[in-house]
């Protein structure tokens, strides 16, 4: 059915953090984004609303009490700046979902029972799972007659086969308390390494690629013919590359022992390795380009943390190439990824021997999705700015139609 606000069917994509939400009416065929929005300081007075359309940014300020609120205002902001949502055919709204456990492999259309396992996952995300359920109940809410989808970030990686996703831990962690690796930024990594089997001109189930997605949250995946065959993150996103303020892998050992001689609790040393460590741990501070420019002027620091990030990527990519067998693509995306050239001359120079040749002048000027290894490198690696409100919109529409 054609409208008048949009032209075509739309999904409306919600991502509800505890205190903020972020919005974008997304057409479905195309990712052609028709208005983007973010609540912020939900909880708190002064609360903002930030409503995109056509190039102008629209600012709300009152107090946001709750989520339900937060959705109300957005939908005023539709109201008021377009496109008005009684005009358009808003086929769902997609949720992201950051922990599906091991339940979800797929999107799901949202139901009572759906909640439910959801909020039973809590203890798995303590920190994202309750923000999306608020989320969730609010836009039920405010559309009761529009199917809500989840699109879980840890679907992608159900295809993990049991030697990749078991930790060797005793048998009641496994059981009991559902420890196992479950990798996160799923839909970033479905919705990249589709378009690397796009750009290679091949069929995704031929294609074997090694995908890092690199902002302030990193994780590198292993993805054959289209499934995931091995991640970075775990339980938690706090496993693999180094990040923002995350270390990545560590000697599980650190945790005891910085509590036992700090008389740090488990809480403590959690939020340490969560809020403070990575390359704010490294460096102060947590932006990578802050931290390039540093390491240019030659703080000791910045070169340090930079060493520690190219070393940790190296790694890991050595470890899925032997993994895959076979590498026809690496790809860069997210904020550092697809900004930072620097740091993927670094990893891919280091590469050669695995087949990667790197175009300088490529990788210099990226602009959009750019190869940047030369013609006959046997092994291609792409510059692919991520769209995850695109995949979401993307899955949740094939869901329900
Ligand atoms: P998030 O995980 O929050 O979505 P992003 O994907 O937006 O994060 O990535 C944020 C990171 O990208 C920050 O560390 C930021 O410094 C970095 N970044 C953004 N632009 C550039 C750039 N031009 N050069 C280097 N780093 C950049």
């Amino acid at each position: 059915m054609s409208t008048p606000g949009t032209g075509s069917p739309v999904v409306l994509v919600v991502n509800a953090g505890s205190s903020s939400v972020k919005y974008q009416l997304v057409d479905p065929e195309t990712g052609e984004s028709h208005a983007t929005g973010l609540i912020e300081r939900i909880g708190l007075a002064d609360g903002v609303v930030h409503h995109t359309v056509g190039g102008s940014t629209h600012e709300l300020v009152r107090d946001i009490p709750d989520h339900a609120t937060a959705i109300a205002l957005a939908t005023e902001a539709f109201a008021e700046h377009g496109p008005v949502l009684e005009d358009v055919d808003l086929l769902a709204v997609g949720h992201r979902v950051v922990h599906g456990g091991p339940d979800f492999a797929d999107p799901t259309l949202i139901t009572p029972e759906v909640v439910a396992a959801v909020e039973r996952l809590v203890p798995l995300a303590p920190l994202h799972n309750p923000g999306n359920l608020q989320g969730i109940a609010a836009t039920q809410e405010a559309f009761p007659d529009v199917p809500q989808v989840a699109v879980f970030d840890t679907a992608f990686h159900q295809t993990m086969p049991a030697a990749a996703s078991t930790y060797a831990v005793p048998r009641a962690w496994r059981d009991e308390h559902l420890v196992r690796r479950y990798g996160f930024h799923g839909t970033s990594h479905a919705y990249v390494s589709r378009r690397v089997a796009e750009l290679l001109g091949r069929p995704l189930a031929e294609v074997h690629s090694i995908v890092l997605h690199l902002g302030n949250g990193a994780s590198a995946t292993a993805v054959a013919g289209g499934a995931s065959v091995d991640t970075s993150m775990g339980l938690t996103p706090l496993e693999g590359l180094v990040m923002g303020t995350r270390p990545g892998d560590l000697d599980p050992g650190v945790a005891g022992h910085v509590g036992r001689v700090s008389g740090l609790s488990a809480e403590e040393v959690e939020r340490a390795l969560s809020k403070e460590s990575g390359l704010l741990g490294l460096t102060g501070s947590a932006d990578f380009r802050g931290v390039m420019a540093r390491r240019a002027e030659g703080e000791e620091a910045a070169v340090l943390a930079f060493d520690v990030v190219v070393h940790r990527l190296l790694r890991y990519v050595g470890a899925f190439t032997a993994v895959l067998g076979r590498v026809d693509a690496i790809a860069f995306t997210a904020g550092v990824g697809e900004n930072n050239a620097e740091l993927r001359a670094a990893v891919l120079e280091r590469l050669s021997g695995l087949g990667v040749l790197l175009d300088p002048d490529a990788n210099a000027t990226t602009a959009g999705e750019t190869l940047i290894t030369t013609a006959d490198s046997p092994v291609a690696a792409y510059v692919i700015p991520t769209n995850e409100e695109w995949e979401i919109a993307r899955q949740a529409a094939a869901l329900v139609t």
